[in-house]
């Protein structure tokens, strides 16, 4: 029934053809992916050829237009199928959204038809060996030269390194700025000086590459500087990772989903004092809260992905954070219950529910981990309890103007902020 509530026709459709695709050609090969540690190209052609790229790419540029809540649908079924090809999906959208947000008209044209039609493939490259929660750290540099920048450095942890043909690369462009020192710059496969040169051994998600980046005075057109002015890298990241956040969230509400279903076939038919271990109270009781947990942060990230496609984008920091920490935990909890089910055979590789437990773990590490998103969460709370004002009244007297937006001012030494 609640698929009549908010959802378009467009966003049923592709979310039927993401379960098909998932079901035919994404769960099939999880496993021999994942012990290889190789790409799913099968299951990547599948999806291009079922037009799934074009989900998140405006219409003007080849795509469906459909916006976030289609995309995280899509999304949540094929990391159902295998959280790690989930990943591998939705890194596309991350890789392509500078461009969508802060791209010229001309880089639009140029690069986002090839992503919808799923010949190129995206990379996001923000992190650096010593950048990852401080993305304002960044040391990868890119100086003008004529009609040029040459970029230097290594870039850690890319999603999609060495399959990707178009990487997003955030640089510092004015090293003298405090508010404009980033810029984000589009470097293509085969650039000379740009190499993968370590691919990560993986706790999970292994299908997907995880590699370093290097720069090795990559000389690169001022033409790919994103939006074409310089210093507007850090906001184009942040404006991202917000848009991009629900999807994060999306992989992990398939994730939970996944081990769930397969929790419930197990707890079914494992027969032991004579029953099916789904007849036993206690069973009930995980199987019970694994299905209310993800149920609630399906919805979160409807609510969310909903918000941003009425236009709520710039103002949901807050909400996309929520989505993102709670699934994400939700996700690891029920990969760990739906272990416990199995029983020993959960801890064997010889069953995906194992792999289910690996692949949790990553998404309350990144895109912002979880520990972040709570402080951004804290953040916005705190500021927005100055509209909390009238309900002044109602705390003891003792404490009245003890605080004040979160910063405590009645001792002579001004005390820390709660959050920075
Ligand atoms: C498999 C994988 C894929 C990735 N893909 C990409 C990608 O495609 N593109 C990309 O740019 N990046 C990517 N990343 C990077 C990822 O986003 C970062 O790993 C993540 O943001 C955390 O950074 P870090 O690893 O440097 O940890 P750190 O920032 O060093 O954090 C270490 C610990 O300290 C905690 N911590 C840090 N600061 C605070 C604070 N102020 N308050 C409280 N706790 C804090 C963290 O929560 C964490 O628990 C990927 C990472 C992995 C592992």
């Amino acid at each position: 029934m609640r698929e009549n509530i908010i959802f378009t026709d467009l966003a049923k459709e592709l979310q039927a053809k993401a379960r098909e695709i998932a079901d035919k050609h994404v769960r099939p090969g999880a496993k021999k992916y994942d012990e290889l540690q190789e790409y799913n190209w099968e299951a990547a052609r599948a999806v291009a050829g079922a037009g799934l790229f074009r989900t998140f790419i405006p219409k003007e540029y080849g795509g469906h237009g459909a916006g976030i809540l289609a995309l995280a649908m899509v999304t949540e079924e094929l990391a159902k199928a295998d959280s790690g090809f989930g990943v591998a999906f939705a890194v596309n959208a991350l890789g392509s959204f500078p461009i969508i947000l802060g791209g010229t008209e001309e880089q639009k044209q140029r690069w986002l038809p090839h992503i919808a039609r799923g010949e190129k493939l995206v990379a996001f490259c923000l992190s650096e060996k010593f950048a990852g929660s401080d993305a304002s750290g960044l040391a990868v540099t890119a100086e003008e030269d004529g009609d040029h920048y040459i970029i230097r450095g290594e870039k850690k942890w890319t999603t999609n390194g060495g399959v990707a043909d178009i990487y997003s690369v955030f640089c510092v462009t004015d090293p003298t700025s405090k508010s404009r020192r980033i810029s984000a710059i589009v470097v293509e496969k085969g650039t000379p000086g740009f190499t993968v040169k370590k691919v990560e051994n993986k706790m999970g998600i292994r299908c997907v590459p995880v590699v370093e980046t290097h720069f090795d005075n990559v000389r690169v057109p001022k033409a790919n500087l994103i939006g074409g002015k310089p210093g507007m890298g850090f906001k184009h990241a942040m404006m991202t990772l917000d848009l991009a956040r629900p999807g994060v969230a999306a992989q992990a509400v398939g994730a939970a989903q996944g081990a769930l279903d397969l929790a419930l076939v197990y707890a079914n038919r494992r027969q032991q004092f004579g029953a099916p271990i789904s007849s036993f109270q206690m069973v009930q009781k995980m199987l019970a809260d694994m299905a209310m947990k993800t149920e609630a942060a399906r919805w979160l990230v409807y609510a969310c992905a909903g918000a941003v496609d009425q236009g709520a984008a710039e103002k949901v920091s807050k909400q996309a954070a929520m989505a993102k920490c709670f699934a994400s935990d939700v996700a690891m909890e029920v990969a760990t219950d739906a272990v416990q089910i199995f029983g020993g055979y959960g801890f064997m590789e010889d069953y995906p529910i194992a792999k289910f437990f690996r692949d949790a773990k990553i998404l309350q590490i990144y895109e912002g981990t979880n520990q972040v998103q709570r402080m951004v969460i804290a953040r916005h709370l705190i500021r927005e309890a100055n509209e909390l004002e009238h309900l002044a009244a109602y705390i003891p007297n003792e404490v009245q103007n003890t605080y004040r937006d979160g910063v405590q001012i009645t001792h002579s030494r001004k005390a820390e902020p709660v959050q920075r």
